[in-house]
């Protein structure tokens, strides 16, 4: 049984339990080296790097595995069918969902957020009604949102953050009311690190009667996640941020939500029977399963599960806030450079800005120092707004970073100045 109390980076700092050199050879990728020189993957929010168990189950299922699923009467098409369906009850147990058909598989967060919009926002919300989402969505929590508001006369209220880029909560219980039907919220922003506290949001949102939607991308590959103690009715999930497969990812939605709620898309492998007088819906999950499915995405996304499981989320938090402090006070200490996002309850995203350089420019030579990471606005255009800037440089942390790497990062940043400066 996993702990019911979800764990905040404040509770796991203490000595980290994790060996990272050992955790590096896991990672093919990181022992790449351009020009002969070390290289320094700090952009994880992005998307992660792949272990040898993930890249290894997706190359075992096209060698040895591949058939089509759930229809197929051979062998191999059986065992396939049984390893996509083992896949989906891994998945359920690390986010500690009650039963594996809580568990959709999709694309990404962002087609199990369109697909909640869709099926459960399309048929719930009325003229008048309310979303609420906050000023530190991704796109992929305010688009849909905004679709799902313009077909149906809703209207989208906007949840504020103060200048370290939390959550002003008492701003969003004012806001949440009897119109409110569905909050939608990231766990944690791909911007400012900022964790949000879901468990109270949830509290607040369903003494309303109000539905809570977490966007969980950037929250699974930092923290241990536990659906049932969050409460939440809805969290999504995007299998490459998590060291998983790309293509790949997961909707939890809340059993008795998902009985009553209809499908997303139709086709193949979503049906009881059809027939052209009119179609039988599949339970979920396959209701909202349409077509054939990533198999392989499915197996790579379980074996990262798995891979979390050993490394421990609670060590990769804890090794995480080691670094995240450590950068914040390298970063800190360079005149000119300016943290956006420092929010007590962070994860390992450290977004800044560089005075006189604009955040493409600076990327680009990181880059020619050999560190990668991400500028622009991070699909989060209103958030770039509410802090006055058009873009931000971000190097965001995984558990196979090194203290070296926030030294090559501070280096080539100094380089920058001063070729800019
Ligand atoms: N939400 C957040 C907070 C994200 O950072 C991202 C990806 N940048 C998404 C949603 C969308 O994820 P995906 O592109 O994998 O669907």
């Amino acid at each position: 049984m996993k702990a019911v109390t979800p764990i905040k980076p404040s509770m796991v700092r203490g000595p980290a339990a994790l060996d990272v050199q050992r955790v590096r050879r896991d990672f093919p990728i990181l022992s790449r080296r351009p020009d002969g020189r070390p290289f320094a993957y700090l952009d994880n929010a992005a998307t992660t790097q792949k272990p040898r168990p993930v890249i290894g189950a997706m190359n075992r299922f096209y060698r040895r595995e591949n058939a089509n699923i759930h229809r197929g009467v051979y062998a191999l098409s059986v065992r396939a069918t049984e390893a996509y369906e083992k896949a989906r009850a891994k998945v359920q147990r690390f986010i500690g969902a009650s039963r594996p058909e809580e568990v959709i598989f999709v694309r990404g967060a962002t087609e199990a957020i369109n697909l909640v919009a869709s099926s459960y926002g399309r048929s719930k919300l009325r003229a008048g009604d309310e979303v609420v989402i906050t000023t530190m969505e991704h796109h992929s929590n305010i688009v849909p949102w905004q679709m799902v508001c313009a077909q149906t006369g809703a209207y989208l209220r906007i949840a504020p953050i103060d200048d370290a880029g939390k959550l002003d909560m008492d701003a969003l219980e004012a806001l949440i009311g009897p119109r409110t039907k569905i909050v939608a919220v990231t766990h944690v922003s791909n911007v400012l690190g900022t964790v949000n506290p879901i468990r109270r949001i949830v509290e607040v949102a369903h003494r309303q009667g109000a539905a809570v939607v977490v966007d969980g991308a950037q929250a699974a590959p930092h923290l241990p996640i536990d659906v049932a103690a969050l409460g939440c009715d809805f969290y999504a999930l995007s299998g490459h941020k998590m060291y998983g497969p790309g293509g790949i990812g997961a909707l939890y939605g809340r059993y008795d939500l998902l009985k009553k709620m209809p499908p997303y898309q139709g086709g193949g492998d979503m049906i009881r029977s059809v027939s052209f007088e009119g179609t039988l819906y599949a339970d979920p999950p396959q209701r909202f399963e349409a077509g054939t499915p990533h198999v392989a995405g499915a197996l790579g996304l379980a074996a990262a599960v798995d891979y979390l499981d050993r490394i421990g989320m609670v060590h990769a938090a804890a090794y995480e806030q080691e670094l995240l402090a450590y950068g914040t006070s390298r970063l800190t200490g360079v005149p000119g450079v300016r943290i956006i996002g420092t929010a007590p309850e962070k994860v390992g995203v450290l977004s800044f800005v560089v005075e006189n350089i604009h955040p493409h420019d600076l990327g680009t030579i990181l880059d020619v120092h050999g560190v990668a990471i991400r500028a622009g606005h991070h699909c989060a255009q209103p958030l770039m707004e509410r802090f006055g800037v058009p873009a931000t440089a971000r190097a965001s942390l995984a558990f196979y970073n090194t203290r070296e790497e926030i030294d090559a990062l501070v280096d080539a940043i100094g380089k920058a100045i001063e070729v800019f400066g």
